[in-house]
């Protein structure tokens, strides 16, 4: 092999594709095929991301999700789950708990729908949307009407519902915060709290 090349000889080679690149001018054309079929596709190419908050306690740290189509139902399903390096609560981190959510998303005893325990019954029932959403706002109206005061033993109107509490989540947002606390204050409720401390 003829080890003498100028430079002017090396780039020339380095441009003319896998057979004449600068490998296959020194005579070893076949180790760059090689070497990139050994190259894997990124794994995370072909997902699509999403910006989501870890669930599991108050931290609340920032979550990127990936998803893909799942080869045994086409539907996009979670592949993937790792810190948000842009959020400023975690900047990418994330704890063993939080690191392990995708379990958590495919867990199949994971609860995706309401569930409702009649009374005097000793299971519960899957139930609609509809249903939990119907039932709980006539709980809460029953209990508001019963409980409601209007005014403090000074005659100060106070429009205090002081039977009803109100707990939000550590996934919700700012905006969801903010339409939580007014809609919780505005029917007169004092006991609001949220998971999350952010
Ligand atoms: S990743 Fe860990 S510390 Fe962060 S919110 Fe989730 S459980 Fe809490």
């Amino acid at each position: 092999m003829n080890m003498d090349i100028s430079r002017r000889r090396f780039l020339q080679g380095a441009g003319a594709g896998v057979a004449g690149t600068a490998l296959g001018a020194f005579g070893f054309g076949g180790v760059e095929a090689a070497y990139a079929a050994t190259v894997k596709e990124f794994r995370l190419f072909r997902t699509t991301e999403a910006r989501s908050t870890c669930p599991y306690c108050a931290v609340a740290c920032g979550m990127m999700v990936f998803s893909a189509p799942s080869a045994e139902t086409g539907r996009m399903e979670v592949v993937h789950i790792e810190g948000d390096v842009d959020n400023p609560v975690n900047r990418g981190t994330l704890c063993p708990k939080g690191a392990g959510a995708l379990d958590y998303i495919r867990s199949p005893q994971r609860v995706k729908v309401p569930m409702y325990r009649k009374a005097g019954a000793d299971a519960f029932e899957e139930v609609s949307w509809d249903f939990a959403m119907e039932r709980i706002a006539q709980l809460m109206k029953e209990d508001r009407d019963a409980n409601f005061i209007e005014t403090n033993a000074d005659g100060v109107t106070v429009n205090r519902w002081p039977t009803m509490g109100f707990l939000s989540g550590s996934s919700c947002t700012n905006e969801t915060g903010w339409i939580t606390w007014k809609v919780a204050r505005g029917l007169g409720m004092l006991q609001i709290e949220n998971q999350a401390r952010i």
